[in-house]
């Protein structure tokens, strides 16, 4: 018997009771969880909800990135579109180290704040550690693109959103 799986709903900061969901901080996924059913029940749900998030944007928009406490699921993961090798990557107890001095500003959207975009400045390279889907440790560096997309995610496991940041001059 297989489980049907079903999209997670994603929490709208626009809603009290989510907002306060989104504002907590995640915590880490003991290792030895990764390989569990449960774990991969999950994160397959993650995928979906991902996926299926596109549909409620404006055509021409693809979702990039989601991460678990968008979700209400306050553990430190999240998905995040590499966009040189176009596929969705699945970071697990990230430690991100941002490199060098350089930033760049460009608008960013977020599923959990529909309809609302804004300039945050972010670092240019960075250097992500983490936990594959597999529980294998990787480490790799980003720029640009992908570089941003990785901070934008990584905040939400801190309970920080892009608003937060937003270039005000
Ligand atoms: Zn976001």
């Amino acid at each position: 018997m297989t489980e049907e799986l079903k999209p997670y709903k994603i929490l709208v900061e626009q809603n009290p009771e989510d907002r306060k969901q989104l504002r907590k901080r995640s915590s880490q996924v003991p290792p030895e969880e990764i390989t569990t059913k449960e774990f991969r029940t999950f994160l397959e749900k993650l995928r979906l909800t991902l996926k299926e998030s596109e549909s409620d944007l404006e055509e021409g928009f693809i979702s990039v990135g989601l991460a678990a406490p968008q979700v209400g699921i306050r553990k430190r993961v999240f998905l995040a579109l590499d966009n040189n090798s176009e596929e969705v990557i699945t970071y697990i107890n990230p430690k991100l180290k941002l490199l060098g001095q350089v930033r760049d500003i460009r608008a960013e959207y977020c599923l959990s704040i529909p309809g609302e975009s804004g300039e945050v400045a972010r670092h240019k390279r960075i250097q992500i550690t983490y936990m594959d889907h597999e529980g294998r440790e990787q480490k790799k560096k980003f720029s640009g693109f992908n570089a941003r997309l990785i901070q934008h995610e990584f905040d939400h496991l801190e309970g920080i959103l892009f608003i937060d940041r937003l270039k005000t001059n």
